[in-house]
């Protein structure tokens, strides 16, 4: 199959290319798209065949399921049961943008999209290019990040290409993502609300809307014995091929304790990366040193996360070494998208000290 790459800016779409995408989508084929957390791999949302067709682009277990975008607030009432109060006050906060609601699915969405589920997991993007295809392609957009499965959300079209060239019809190149990881997923189907994915929705925020908002346990703690309740946590995900270890502690003992790890990998032949906070970068004797971001600058961070683990890749690191984030705000989901690329391999030098 030959894909076709067209880019988009939002303060200039072109509505010719926008009824191509839509046309794409309505005849069941499969088209990427910028949204401002991740690129998306779309497909229609209520035809069965879209959905298997995302699943086999993607590699995706087929029980991993799909978010539906919509661009339109009454079209919510279509694809679920009910609308409970609650979900029409995130809404209204959190709409159009990065948060994604659970909710029992309404009898037209396929069970393909769902994963076999009877509920169904739903979000409005804020992406201008986002909004206007979702509309072009009949309003239900079925999309999972448009990555291979197993590998980092794509934060740049390029990536979209390295991983989706030949396995769909069409890539909108939206350039930079601004957020950069996945949206808040919050299950709105139990007594309380519960955050099954951590994002840049924080818990704070839904706290401020809904008072009461807990988190699914196994989001922070590999040890945890619980299964994480949103499929799709399950699985290792968000991995660069390099081995990769965290570690947390004063700066002065982190940076130590790298650089001592990094001169041990090398005697062994490896090579050697490290995630570094601006503020540490130049202390560092990896091989590879990837600036994250400054500590202060939390967006900042989210924003570079992927990428880098991209970059470790492409310069095929082997052994990858990372400091550690505060988990509070968008921290947690920071540090739930690092240890998870990390397999949960972490050390706390604290204990130690
Ligand atoms: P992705 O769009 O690739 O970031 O993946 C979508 C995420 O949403 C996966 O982790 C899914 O397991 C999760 N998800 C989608 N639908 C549901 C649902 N009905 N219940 C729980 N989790 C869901
Ligand atoms: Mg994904």
């Amino acid at each position: 199959m030959r894909t076709v790459v067209i880019a988009q800016e939002e303060n200039r779409i072109d509505a010719k290319v926008m009824a191509q995408a839509g046309e794409i989508i309505k005849r069941g084929g499969l088209v990427a798209f910028p949204t401002e957390t991740v690129y998306g791999l779309g497909g229609d949302g209520l035809n069965p065949q879209s959905s298997r067709k995302i699943y086999e682009a993607k590699g995706r277990p087929s029980d991993n399921p799909l978010i539906i975008h919509i661009c339109r607030m009454e079209d919510l009432q279509t694809i679920v049961k009910e609308i409970p109060d609650e979900a029409k006050k995130l809404a209204e906060a959190f709409w159009p943008g990065p948060l994604t609601m659970i909710l029992p699915k309404a009898d037209c969405v396929p069970k393909e999209t769902t994963g076999g589920l009877d509920t169904v997991a739903v979000r409005m993007p804020s992406h201008k290019v986002a909004l206007a295809f979702i509309e072009a392609a009949g309003g239900f957009v079925a999309a999972p990040s448009a990555n291979l499965s197993g590998k980092p959300s794509p934060t740049l079209a390029k990536y979209v290409v390295e991983d989706m060239d030949g396995r769909i019809d069409m890539i909108i190149d939206g350039g930079n993502i601004e957020i950069g990881l996945e949206s808040t997923i919050v299950d709105l189907t139990g007594d309380v609300p519960m955050i099954l994915r951590p994002g840049y929705i924080t818990q704070e925020m839904l706290k401020d809307v809904l008072g009461e908002v807990t988190c699914d346990p196994t989001l922070l703690d590999g040890d945890c014995k619980d299964r994480p309740k949103a499929p799709g946590m399950r699985y290792r995900h968000y991995a660069p091929k390099g081995d990769m270890l965290i570690l947390e502690g004063s700066p002065e003992a982190v940076v130590k304790e790298i650089n001592q790890m990094v001169e041990a990998s090398r005697a062994q032949g490896l090579k050697t990366g490290v995630i570094a906070t601006g503020e540490n970068a130049d202390k560092y004797c990896a091989d590879v040193v990837k600036v994250i971001g400054n500590r202060s600058e939390e967006t900042a961070i989210a924003a570079s996360l992927y990428r880098i683990l991209r970059e470790f890749d492409d310069e095929e690191v082997d052994a990858i070494y990372s400091e550690s984030f505060a988990t509070d705000g968008i921290g947690q989901a920071i540090m739930n998208r690092l240890l998870k690329a990390a397999g949960h391999k972490y050390k706390n030098l604290w204990e130690d000290a």
